[in-house]
């Protein structure tokens, strides 16, 4: 057995681990960053950018067939084998040799293999312990939960990893879970030719954003040939030479020759060692942390990203990465509250959000009220996104008069979005806003209007 010193110790090179690693090893710690896959994580890899890189040529292929002049030229369909090599392309054929100069360049010791804590600020590889000085940050992510259905481990169903790097789009798709990824993996299939169905236990889609938003994702997924079945329960699954069979606790069934399986993440916490420093995960696996991403009971160890349950999306995880590396270096900071993260479902039409929805707010206590305005009824939106659906609103704290939430739904929004999350996180008053004036004619008009509506 050997024994490496280092400063900090990191576990796991997502995009969390990494990020830390990188700020620490920047401002010249000594620092080991354990990875037992690909350096990179599941966001590089299996979830993110594949899953963006699939989406995308289908989006630009319909926006083409709104823009007369363009729909004449562009006559069609979309090519599938060039869709998935480019998607290979965009995940590196699942090789991260990629990723290695920028942690080699930061003097980063990077150790392949399973890191398990033995101990107070002890991390075993293998037969090697890695011993930090400072502290060890845990930043493992989260992979795809299996619910408790019978038949459903023992069939193999795909998850997001199978799903974002397939060789080939199966004839027909059964998606389990109308979240963010299930309706984002759905709908990228949908436009390369798979008859998807996306199968959903709530009332609705991605149940946690505004409800008009699951609405016109619905309807954009039913306009593509999907189906969309919402309220319904699996009970069983079973997996012959043809593929899939799901039973509903309602008795109906459904069959495909592939199922995809998108109904949560587990974190993969139990089996890292925290029993050696007497530290428990929480509800569904997630390790708890103080604001500034230490674990309260061991407090030279940090929890960053998925692992921790706060926000499973990749800018908090890297967020989250900078302040516990900053904290290790002796500064005071802190996560601030500014209310849910900003968040992006890259389907179309694109769902964008920042902070509360009106029902959020509404259950934080907080006295609000919401103006809408159509994104189209704006100019920009005869060049970008015509004709599409598209909703704006905002979530105006009427005793603060500040914004504490707002989405927008449309075409080709993601990139806006940081606008809203200025505003929301800056806690902009809505007499500076109204004097922050959108360019014409850009689809940011939309702010004027909404400001107009709650009558300023
Ligand atoms: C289909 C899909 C699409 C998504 N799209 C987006 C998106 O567009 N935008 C967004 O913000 N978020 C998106 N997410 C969420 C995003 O992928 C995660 O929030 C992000 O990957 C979390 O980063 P992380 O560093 O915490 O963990 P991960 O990316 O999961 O990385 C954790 C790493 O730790 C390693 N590891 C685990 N245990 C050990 C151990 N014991 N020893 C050594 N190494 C270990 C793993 O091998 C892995 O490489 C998506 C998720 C899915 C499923």
């Amino acid at each position: 057995m050997a024994e490496r010193t280092f400063d900090v110790v990191v576990v796991g090179a997502g995009p969390a681990g990494e990020v830390a690693a990188g700020r620490l090893g920047e401002a010249g710690l000594r620092v080991a960053l354990v990875e037992q896959q690909l350096v990179g994580g599941e966001c590089s890899f299996y979830a993110c950018m594949p899953s963006k890189a699939l989406l995308r040529p289908g989006q630009l292929l319909a926006e083409t067939q709104r823009v007369p002049g363009v729909r004449e030229a562009v006559t069609g369909q979309l090519a599938v084998e060039a869709v998935l090599r480019r998607r290979d392309e965009v995940i590196h054929g699942l090789d991260d040799g990629s990723q290695l100069p920028w942690i080699e360049e930061r003097g980063i010791a990077l150790v392949r293999g399973r890191g398990v804590l033995d101990g107070e600020r002890r991390v075993r590889v293998g037969d090697d312990v890695l011993v930090a000085e400072q502290a060890v940050v845990l930043a493992v992510g989260s992979r795809a939960s299996l619910p408790p259905v019978e038949g459903l481990a023992e069939s193999s169903p795909w998850t997001n990893r199978e799903a974002t790097t397939a060789q080939s789009v199966p004839p027909s798709l059964l998606v389990l879970g109308g979240g963010v990824a299930g309706c984002e993996l759905g709908q990228a299939y949908a436009t390369l030719g798979s008859q998807v169905t996306v199968v959903e236990v709530a009332p609705r889609l991605l149940l946690k954003e505004e409800p008009f938003a699951g609405e016109q994702v619905h309807q954009a997924l039913t306009q593509l040939g999907a189906r969309v079945q919402l309220g319904i329960k699996p009970a069983s699954v079973r997996r012959d030479d043809d593929g899939f069979e799901m039973r509903f606790e309602n008795g109906s069934a459904l069959r495909a020759a592939q199922l995809l399986v998108s109904a949560g993440r587990t974190p993969p916490t139990g089996e890292l060692g925290l029993e050696t420093v007497g530290v428990e995960p929480g509800k569904g696996g997630f390790v708890e942390v103080d604001d500034q991403l230490r674990v309260p009971r061991a407090p030279w160890l940090f929890v960053v990203g998925d692992a921790n349950g706060r926000a499973l999306l990749t800018h908090i995880g890297k967020h989250q990465a900078r302040i516990a590396a900053d904290v290790i270096r002796g500064r005071d900071v802190r996560l601030r509250d500014a209310g849910p993260p900003p968040r992006v479902v890259f389907t179309e039409p694109q769902v964008t959000a920042v902070g509360h929805t009106l029902q959020s707010a509404r259950d934080a206590g907080l006295n609000v009220r919401c103006v809408d305005y159509p994104v189209k009824a704006v100019a920009g939106s005869s060049f970008v996104g015509r004709g599409t659906p598209g909703t704006a609103r905002l979530v105006i704290d009427e005793d603060a008069r500040v914004l504490v939430g707002a989405t927008f739904t449309g075409t080709e929004l993601a990139d806006t979005l940081h606008a809203a999350t200025i505003a929301v996180t800056a806690r902009v008053s809505l007499d500076d806003l109204w004097h922050a004036v959108p360019s014409f004619p850009t689809r940011s008009e939309v702010w004027l209007r909404l400001l107009e509506v709650y009558g300023l």
